[in-house]
């Protein structure tokens, strides 16, 4: 390996997947974190002295965005009081093990935590369901209630913000899915870094310039306790065309992500000028 390209005199010891650089660990938490804080500052994403739930799978998204808005918050004084939220959907195998590291993550990043599960909220689990309705369109119904549950989690917490680790590869992704599916009306929603479902408690999306592979190379080298497990009912396949889709194009040019997420964005200020 090179020099570190931030002239800090060091060896590098990576490849940055999103420009190239080739830095050290230490050049790249910074410019890592560095990106994440300018993402929160330049769109103004917390009011200081804000109650912040961070949605916690703990999986290596939400695992990354506690550890790095814990370290923003001291370092930048946001002010921040910051509390992890969990989902427990009842699925075993999965959502037990992944609990255990949100536990984990309470106890190494000294968060409160508040766990809700579907049995407490809606008499079942995803278990019992699947058993019921089989594995066609069990995300779908999954994936609505787990939203609708972690509003009622960050209602009972009094929050002000819902923060969630949907990172930039997950946005292209919903964009090109909704592009293939003609769902442009949908397009504002999913590359808005702030959404609001009307209940008065935002969610915000600090991670959405923010690289899976970066994620990924950031965990491993701070050495961060992640859940890399897939959910054992992950089928999805319309989801999986779109990732394949958008790691083969990354492979060729790793801009296409961003350039993805900015034509999305573009399409749906020009629907929303046609419309008004
Ligand atoms: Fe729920 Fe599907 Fe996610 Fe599993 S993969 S947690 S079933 S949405």
């Amino acid at each position: 390996m090179p020099v570190c390209t931030k002239k800090c005199g060091k060896n590098a010891t990576l490849r940055r997947p999103k420009t190239g650089d080739t830095l050290c660990k230490e050049c790249f938490f910074e410019a890592f974190e560095n990106e994440i804080h300018f993402t929160i500052t330049r769109a103004k994403l917390f009011k200081p002295g804000s109650a912040v739930a961070i949605g916690a799978s703990g999986g290596k998204d939400s695992t990354v965005l506690a550890y790095v808005l814990k370290l923003l918050n001291e370092k930048y004084q946001y002010g921040l009081k910051l509390v992890l939220l969990s989902i427990d959907e009842g699925i075993t195998g999965y959502r037990d093990d992944s609990l255990k590291t949100v536990e984990q993550n309470k106890n190494d990043y000294k968060m409160p935590l508040k766990v809700l599960s579907y049995k407490d909220l809606y008499g079942w689990t995803m278990d019992e369901i699947v058993k019921q309705i089989g594995r066609k369109n069990n995300c779908t119904f999954c994936g609505v209630f787990r939203r609708q549950a972690l509003d009622r989690g960050a209602a009972h917490l009094k929050v002000d913000y819902l923060v969630t680790g949907h990172n930039a590869d997950d946005i292209a992704e919903t964009v090109l899915m909704n592009i293939l599916r003609g769902d442009l009306a949908r397009l504002k929603r999913c590359t808005s870094i702030i959404t609001d479902n009307g209940d008065g408690i935002p969610r915000v999306k600090p991670l959405k310039y923010t690289y899976e592979k970066e994620i990924v190379m950031y965990a491993y080298f701070r050495k961060l306790i992640y859940f890399s497990t897939e959910c054992v009912f992950a089928p999805n396949a319309y989801r999986g065309h779109a990732r394949t889709l958008l790691k083969d194009l990354e492979k060729i040019d790793p801009s296409v992500i961003m350039n993805i997420i900015q034509s999305g964005i573009f399409t749906s200020n020009v629907l929303m000028y046609i419309i008004s």
